[in-house]
């Protein structure tokens, strides 16, 4: 199943930009996000985030680090891992247990892209990492799941193609049926 994920690793620099701090995690969460960039897939994304493009103003109780960064990127033809999953990222919800306790995948959707497949390969790379993490199915939660501190709504509707009215329904259930059919072709 990893060999259809297609997996590469492209790390951001330690030290620099989104991991110019290290925090260690060990994660207990997989948070799915979708990227609402429609003109980048997953090399795009990579780059960004090593020469650090992707910048969040960090306030008091927002961003900690003044970048954004998660741990994988992932489109119609690859998974590309930014940070080891040993570290926090900045994707969730600031000092938050998103950020703190969880793996942040962003799904692509750039224009012209295989949606479908970006899904499929999520849920592959989502089942490869709950084995190996030991991470539970109810433990996989859609971005929407971390209340945003100081942010208007506070959850905010992410992966939107997979809300329902912008919240978990119908559509994050399917996603989560695939998770585990895939999940338990591992076992
Ligand atoms: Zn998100």
């Amino acid at each position: 199943m990893l060999r259809q994920v297609n997996l590469r690793a492209d790390m951001v620099r330690q030290g620099t930009y989104g991991r110019k701090v290290v925090r260690p995690m060990t994660p207990r969460f997989i948070t799915i996000h979708s990227t609402q960039n429609y003109s980048a897939g997953a090399r795009q994304h990579s780059l960004a985030l090593k020469n650090g493009a992707l910048r969040s103003a960090k306030t008091r109780f927002g961003n900690r680090i003044g970048f954004l960064i998660w741990h994988f990127t992932v489109d119609q033809g690859v998974a590309i891992q930014h940070m080891p999953i040993t570290e926090q990222g900045e994707h969730a919800d600031f000092g938050g247990p998103g950020n703190r306790l969880s793996i942040g995948i962003e799904m692509c959707e750039n224009r012209g892209s295989n949606l479908s497949a970006t899904i499929e390969r999520t849920a592959k790379l989502t089942a490869v990492l709950m084995k190996r993490n030991q991470i539970p199915l109810k433990n996989v939660v859609p971005h929407y799941h971390w209340p945003r501190r100081g942010k208007h709504p506070p959850n905010k509707n992410c992966p939107h193609f997979l809300m329902d009215h912008g919240r978990p329904g119908t559509k994050w259930r399917a996603f989560l049926g695939k998770v585990n059919y895939y999940y338990q072709q591992l076992n």
